[in-house]
């Protein structure tokens, strides 16, 4: 385990998150991985409520900046509160991208990228439908 995934408050062993999460949540919020583009029930859903993370519950993104990016994951322009949301340098896979994970429990959802030309913020946080729960709006 890396140094910074002892950070976060919300520890678990490797068994009881693969118990709670299921082994395709798992894979991704636990083990960095990417769900097949396009493959996300969120991808297109667009009912108004809150993302949570599918780990712990921490309230992640408001649908209201939620928007079709095309690009096959949901998109964001930004976090709902950014103590909710902990942004880190990820230089694998030979590439320079800023990964998004849960600030609670290390949980990895996607990354964000400074493309979202066309939205307020001009980021895209590009996120991994399995890493997240949805709250409907009452
Ligand atoms: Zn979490």
């Amino acid at each position: 385990m890396s140094k910074t995934e002892t950070e976060f408050q919300i520890k678990k062993t490797e068994e009881e998150w693969r118990e709670q999460l299921g082994d395709f949540s798992f894979s991704i919020l636990r083990n960095k991985g990417t769900e097949r583009p396009f493959s996300s029930e969120f991808e297109k859903f667009w009912d108004s409520g809150i993302y949570v993370c599918k780990g712990c519950d921490t309230e992640l993104f408001s649908s209201d900046t939620k928007f079709d990016a095309g690009c096959g994951w949901p998109s964001f322009y930004q976090s709902i509160d950014k103590k909710n949301v902990k942004e880190i340098l990820d230089l694998s896979h030979g590439m320079t991208r800023v990964e998004v994970v849960c600030a609670h429990c290390g949980g990895h959802l996607g990354h964000v990228f400074n493309d979202g030309y066309d939205q307020p913020t001009g980021l895209r946080y590009c996120i991994n439908g399995a890493s997240l729960g949805f709250k409907k709006k009452q």
